[in-house]
């Protein structure tokens, strides 16, 4: 059954919440939103759905999608920090073992 139907019968954070942290542009409202999912039960088959749906915009299940893809983070507007790559390879990190432990990506070096 799909997450969609299953939502219609339970009070999930993103319908009980301000529904806009789930499409802002703020990363602090985007993790709002993220910590929201996190307490979510629907939260592992709801980005799973919504990698497969290749949602273009949005937090689905706790990830952040932008065109289609999980990203680890969205560039704040204005100049980049000057630590911002190692910042982006810390979220990229951790994204990726998010995945993992969700079983929606193997971990590196992992046999296939
Ligand atoms: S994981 Fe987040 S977006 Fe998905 S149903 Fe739950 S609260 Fe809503």
């Amino acid at each position: 059954m799909s997450v969609l139907l299953i939502a219609e019968e339970l009070t999930l954070p993103c319908h009980t919440a301000d529904p806009e942290l789930w499409f802002a542009e703020a990363p602090a409202r985007l993790d709002q939103a993220r910590e929201l999912c996190g307490r979510c039960p629907l939260s592992a088959q709801c980005l799973a759905e919504a990698i497969e749906r290749r949602e273009p915009w949005g937090v689905w299940g706790g990830e952040l999608f932008d065109r289609g893809q999980v990203v680890a983070q969205r560039r704040a507007p204005g100049r980049p920090r000057k630590d911002a790559d190692v910042l982006e390879q810390i979220a990229a990190a951790a994204l990726a073992e998010r995945l993992a432990d969700s079983g929606l990506l193997s971990r590196p070096g992992a046999a296939a």
